[in-house]
Parts: structure tokens; C-alpha cells; sequence
């Protein structure tokens, strides 16, 4: 017996706003009426076009309230998701699938979340999920209007409970280009700045793995990023315990050089 096709309901969207968030990512606001609320970073398949080819580009919904959300997009340079983030007015209408993703909370005494850019809403997401259980994904909590709880910029986390916040630590390493690509997250983050080094090499995340020093108790992990890149960092995040069940690992996009290759890899 064949499997039944699961398919996400597709949604007709406006964008209604447009406005840069760091020099790097733009904040486009989409209203979808009939979009249902997602669960913390589950994301929206937009619907683009490539050059008169239709062609399908995931964000997380980042924030959200009564069908209106933000999606927060890395304009990276090349891409129709970056092209379309870079020129979306208000007014334009956008096609979407969604609440998409499997991409949930777990029960820890300490989450570690690992990622880059592209993963920054979905982290900022889920650590304000953490901080606040119960808090419904809103346009006022989203990225930008959370307070930022750390931003220190140490690797070398010391562990242990946070008996200041009460529920579980909540840890980040992030790999962004440079300091204004930061944005506030509520939980102990470590900036690590790759610079003028192009995006997708795992050795920056790699090393600040190497430091980081598991807090005491049950933890779970989160690597979210380039798809080659959060694969090598999962031989590190066993030693720390954060494998199979307590880990959830997802490459967000594949670096690769479009002017040798036809089309992106799948995945
Ligand atoms: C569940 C999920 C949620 C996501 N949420 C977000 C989000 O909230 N915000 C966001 O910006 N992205 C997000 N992404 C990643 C986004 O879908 C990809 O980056 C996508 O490939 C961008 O499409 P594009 O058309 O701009 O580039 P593509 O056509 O995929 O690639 C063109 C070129 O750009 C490079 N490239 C692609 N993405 C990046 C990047 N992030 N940094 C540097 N180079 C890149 C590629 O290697 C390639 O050389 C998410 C992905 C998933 C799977």
C-alpha cells in the first residue's frame, strides 16, 4: 500500500511591511489570514519566483499574531529568497505553505543551541519559548524586542544551574558575519565573527565547541545551520552527551557555487 502524501496547506499572503533588522537580514512582514499558528520555529515554504520558474524557499515564522508574522532573511547576495527578501514592498503578495517543520522544545535541565544567521530567528524562537513556557509566539516578543539576557562574547561557558532565571540554562554559540549582525536572544550566547571568511565552514563553531564545558544534568541540543557544516559538529556534540534523542539536527541551506552547479542540492 502506498503512503499518503502529506501536503501543507498553502496560504495566500500580502507583505504589509519591509524594513532592514541588521545590515545583513531584512524584516519583511507577511499578513496570511488563514495561516494557523505554528509551534515555536516552525517555518513557511514561500512560494518564489527564479527567473519565470517556480521555486519554493523556507523562513521561520518569526513571531506571530492572528496570521501576521515577520520572516527575518539573510540577504546573503545570490538566490531568489535573497533577491525576494532584498526588493519585497508592501503590497506585494506571496504565496506560502505552512506551519511547516518538526522542529520542537524538549525536556532538559540545559539546551545548547548551535547555529548561524539563517538559524537566528529559529534559535531567538525557541530560547524565548524556554524563557517565557506559554507565551504565545506575538509580534511584540519577536526578534528585536526581546531583552537580550547575555551577548557576552566568551566561548568558554562555565555551566551549571541559572538559578537567576529558576527554569532551564539556555545556551547559544552563533556564527554571524560580524557585531551588527547580532540580534538580542534570551539566553547565555556566545558570538563568534567569521568576518571576510566566507559563510558555511564549520571550523569557528567547531572550536568554540571544543570549549564549551557541559552544565551538570540532562541536556539537549540544537544544530541548526549550513548542511555539511552542523554534520561535522555532530562527533563533538556526542562527547557532550547531545545525540540521537537529545539532539535535533537540520541543515538550513547548502553552500554551493551557482555558477557551476544547475541547482541546489536537495534536503
Ligand atoms: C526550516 C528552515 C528555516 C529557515 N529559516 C530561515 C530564516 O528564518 N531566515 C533565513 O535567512 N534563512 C532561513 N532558512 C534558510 C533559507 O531557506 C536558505 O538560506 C535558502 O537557501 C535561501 O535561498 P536563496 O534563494 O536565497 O539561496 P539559494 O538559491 O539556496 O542559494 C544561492 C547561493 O547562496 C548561498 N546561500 C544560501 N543561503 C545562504 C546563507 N544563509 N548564507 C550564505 N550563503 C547562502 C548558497 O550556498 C548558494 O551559493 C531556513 C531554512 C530552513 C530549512
Amino acid at each position: 500500500m502506498s503512503t499518503p502524501i502529506r501536503r501543507t496547506p498553502r496560504h495566500a499572503g500580502t507583505v504589509v511591511a519591509a524594513r532592514a533588522l541588521t545590515p545583513r537580514t531584512r524584516r519583511i512582514t507577511i499578513t496570511a489570514p488563514t495561516l494557523p499558528p505554528p509551534r515555536p520555529a516552525q517555518d513557511v515554504e514561500l512560494v518564489l519566483d527564479d527567473g519565470g520558474r517556480r521555486c519554493k524557499r523556507r523562513y521561520t515564522v518569526a513571531g506571530y499574531r492572528d496570521g501576521t508574522f515577520h520572516v527575518d532573511a539573510v540577504l546573503h547576495g545570490e538566490g531568489p529568497g535573497a533577491r525576494w527578501a532584498a526588493s519585497a514592498r508592501p503590497g506585494d503578495a506571496v504565496d506560502l505553505c505552512g506551519p511547516r517543520g518538526r522542529i520542537e522544545l524538549a525536556d532538559a535541565d540545559w539546551h545548547l543551541f548551535v547555529g548561524d544567521e539563517a538559524s537566528l530567528p529559529a534559535i531567538i524562537e525557541l530560547a524565548a519559548a524556554l524563557a517565557a513556557p506559554g507565551r504565545a509566539s506575538g509580534l511584540a516578543g519577536a526578534a528585536g524586542a526581546i531583552p537580550a539576557f547575555s551577548g557576552g562574547a566568551d566561548p568558554a561557558f562555565s555551566g551549571g544551574a541559572d538559578p537567576a532565571r529558576g527554569g532551564p540554562k539556555v545556551m547559544a554559540i552563533i556564527e554571524v558575519a560580524t557585531a551588527t549582525d547580532e540580534l538580542p536572544v534570551p539566553a547565555q550566547v556566545s558570538w563568534l565573527h567569521r568576518g571576510d571568511r566566507p559563510a558555511g565552514a564549520p571550523d569557528l563553531l567547531q572550536a568554540a565547541l571544543a570549549r564549551f564545558r557541559a552544565p551538570s544534568g540532562a541536556g539537549y541540543g540544537y544544530a541548526l545551520g549550513e548542511s555539511r557544516t552542523v554534520a561535522a559538529l555532530r562527533p563533538r556534540l556526542a562527547e557532550l552527551g547531545l545525540a540521537g534523542e537529545r539532539l535535533y539536527l537540520k541543515g538550513y541551506w547548502n553552500a554551493w557555487d551557482p555558477r557551476r552547479r544547475a541547482a541546489p542540492p536537495s534536503g
